[in-house]
C-alpha cells in the first residue's frame, strides 16, 4: 500500500501502537492515534505526558476516550495493537472494506531481509531470544522483537530489514490474528496446548490463530514443528513451506547420547554446556538450532549462541539454595503445560534434583484443565501451596492426589509454607499455571515478590551463607 497521504487510524497506544504511529508518519501517512482510554488514564499508564506529546509533535491527531465509527469506516487502513480486544467498530470497518492489520503486518510491508517467526503456547520468548543470540553471533544485522521486547514495527528502516539482515519475531496468537501479507521465511510453531481460552471461543480457534504463521509460506520457506506432533504438523502443512522437525527420535536437530546433534550441519554440543535448565529447554535449544540453520546462520555462530545464552528472567531461575533446598522462579509458567514442563524440567533429564518438588501455583485461571498438572503433582511433588483466585480450582483438581495441599494468603506465606514442607534435596518451584493479575501487575512482579520472599527467609542455624 502507498502510505504517503493515506489516512490511517492506529488503535491502541501502548508501545507497539506508538511505534506504528512513528513509522506511518515517517512514511507520509495522515495518522489518527486512537485509544479508548482518555488522556488522563493514558498518561498514567504511559508514565507521564511525554508519550502523547511526542505523537502530537510528529503530526498525529489524537482521538482519545472512545472510537469514532465514521472515522474508522473512512480510513484507508487501521493498525490495531495486540492488546486491543475484539471491537464491533473494527469488524464494521473491515466489512466496509477497510484493511485492519496488526503492527506485525505493517512491519512486514517494509522488510526485504530474512524473517524468522516464532509462535507456540510456550517457549516463544526463550526460542526467540536464543535464535537472536545465534543471529547476532553471526555478525549479520539482527533485529529481535515482536511480542518480546521491542515492537515488531521498530524493525522498519533498520539495517536488519535490508540485504542479508535477520529479523527474529516472537508472535503471539493475538498478533497473528490480523496478518495478511506477512510472510516468514522460517516459521516455527513450538507447541500448542490450552491457553487463553478466556479470549478464544474454542481450542481449535486458538490453534488456528497460531497456524496463521504458515499461511503465506511458499516452496523456498521452512515450517518448523516438533517431531511427532501431528497437530502442529497439520497446521504447518496448511502453508506451502517445507516441513522440518526438531527433537524427538527423528527431528533434524535432536538429542543423541547426551549431545545436541544437528544431523545436517554435523554440529554437536554436549547438553551440559547449555545454561537454561530443564528438559523443555533442551527442546528449545533443538528448535533454536534448527531455525537458525534454516535461516542461513553459520554453524560456528549457532554453537556460540547455543552455549552463551543464559536464559531469560523468571524462567527457571535458581534464586537461592538453603541447605540442600533450591528455590526456582518460573513465574512465566502462566499456563498448565508450562507448569508441567517446569516440574518435568527439574525432575527429569540430564541432571534431576535428588528430591521432589514443592510447587507454588495459582493466580487467575485461564479456562483450561488442571488435570495434567494434578498428574505430575501426584508423581513428582512433595506438597503444593496454592495462591490467588484459582486456588479452589487447583485444590479441586488435586482432590484425589495423596499430596498435601495448603493455601497461602500472599507470596510471603506461600514461600514459608513451601519451605516448611520441603525436605533435603527438594526444590521449591514457583510455576503458577495461571496469569498473575489477581495479585500482581505482571508475571515479572509476581516473580520479584517470590524472589524477595525467598531472600527474606532466614538462614538455618549452623549453615553457610546463602548462594
Ligand atoms: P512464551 O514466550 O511462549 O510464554 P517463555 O520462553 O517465556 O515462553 O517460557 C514461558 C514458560 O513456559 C517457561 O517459564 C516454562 O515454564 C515454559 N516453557 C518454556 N519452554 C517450553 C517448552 N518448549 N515446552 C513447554 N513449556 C515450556
Amino acid at each position: 500500500m502507498e502510505l504517503s497521504g493515506a489516512r490511517f487510524v492506529v488503535v491502541g497506544l501502548g508501545s507497539s501502537g506508538r511505534a506504528a504511529v512513528r513509522v506511518l508518519r515517517a512514511h507520509g501517512a495522515d495518522v489518527v492515534a486512537n485509544d479508548s482510554r482518555d488522556r488522563e488514564a493514558l498518561d498514567a499508564s504511559l508514565g507521564g505526558g511525554r508519550a502523547l506529546d511526542e505523537l502530537e509533535a510528529l503530526g498525529a491527531t489524537l482521538e482519545l476516550g472512545g472510537h469514532d465509527a465514521a472515522r474508522l469506516g473512512q480510513a484507508d487502513g487501521i493498525v490495531v495493537s495486540p492488546g486491543v480486544p475484539r471491537l464491533a467498530v473494527l469488524d464494521e470497518a473491515e466489512r466496509a472494506g477497510v484493511p485492519v492489520v496488526s503492527e506485525v503486518e505493517l512491519a512486514s510491508w517494509f522488510v526485504q531481509s530474512t524473517v524468522i517467526g516464532v509462535t507456540g503456547t510456550n517457549g516463544k520468548s526463550t526460542v526467540t531470544a536464543w535464535v537472536g543470540q545465534m543471529c547476532e553471533a553471526s555478525g549479520r544485522p539482527t533485529f529481535v522483537g515482536g511480542n518480546l521486547g521491542r515492537p515488531a514495527v521498530e524493525v522498519v528502516d533498520t539495517d536488519a530489514a535490508r540485504g542479508d539482515g535477520l529479523v527474529v519475531l516472537e508472535l503471539s496468537s493475538f498478533q497473528l490474528e490480523r496478518v495478511d501479507r506477512f510472510h516468514a521465511n522460517v516459521a516455527a510453531l513450538l507447541n500448542v496446548s490450552d491457553d487463553h481460552l478466556d479470549r478464544y471461543e474454542s481450542f481449535d480457534a486458538y490453534a488456528a490463530a497460531k497456524g496463521r504463521i504458515f499461511e503465506r509460506q511458499g516452496d523456498d520457506d521452512a515450517a518448523v514443528v516438533p517431531d511427532g506432533d501431528a497437530r502442529c504438523a497439520a497446521l504447518a502443512r496448511s502453508g506451502g513451506g517445507r516441513l522440518m522437525t526438531f527433537g524427538g527420535a527423528k527431528g533434524s536437530v535432536r538429542v543423541d547420547g547426551g549431545q545436541l546433534v544437528d544431523a545436517v550441519s554435523g554440529l554437536t554440543v554436549p547438553l551440559r554446556a547449555l545454561q537454561p535448565r530443564g528438559s523443555h529447554n533442551v527442546d528449545n535449544a533443538c528448535a533454536s538450532t534448527l531455525i537458525a540453520r534454516l535461516a542461513g546462520v553459520d554453524a560456528g555462530a549457532i554453537a556460540d549462541g547455543l552455549v552463551s545464552f543464559k536464559g531469560l528472567p523468571h524462567r527457571m531461575v535458581r534464586v537461592r539454595v538453603i541447605g540442600s533446598i533450591a528455590f526456582y522462579d518460573d513465574s512465566k509458567a502462566t499456563n498448565v503445560a508450562a507448569a508441567v514442563a517446569a516440574v518435568d524440567g527439574l525432575t527429569s533429564g540430564e541432571d534431576p534434583i535428588p528430591g521432589a518438588v514443592v510447587l507454588i501455583a495459582g493466580g487467575v485461571d485461564k479456562g483450561g484443565s488442571y488435570a495434567p498438572l494434578a498428574e505430575r503433582v501426584a508423581e513428582r511433588a512433595r506438597a503444593v501451596v496454592t495462591l490467588g483466585r484459582a486456588a479452589p480450582l487447583i485444590e479441586a483438581a488435586l482432590g484425589e492426589t495423596p499430596v498435601p495441599v495448603e493455601r497461602a494468603r500472599d507470596m510471603g506465606e506461600a514461600v514459608r509454607l513451601a519451605l516448611a514442607a520441603a525436605q533435603p534435596g527438594d526444590a521449591v518451584l514457583l510455576a503458577p499455571a495461571c496469569s498473575s493479575f489477581d495479585m500482581f501487575t505482571s508475571y515479572a512482579a509476581r516473580g520479584d515478590a517470590f524472589v524477595e520472599a525467598v531472600r527474606a527467609l532466614p538462614e538455618p542455624p549452623g549453615r553457610g551463607a546463602a548462594r
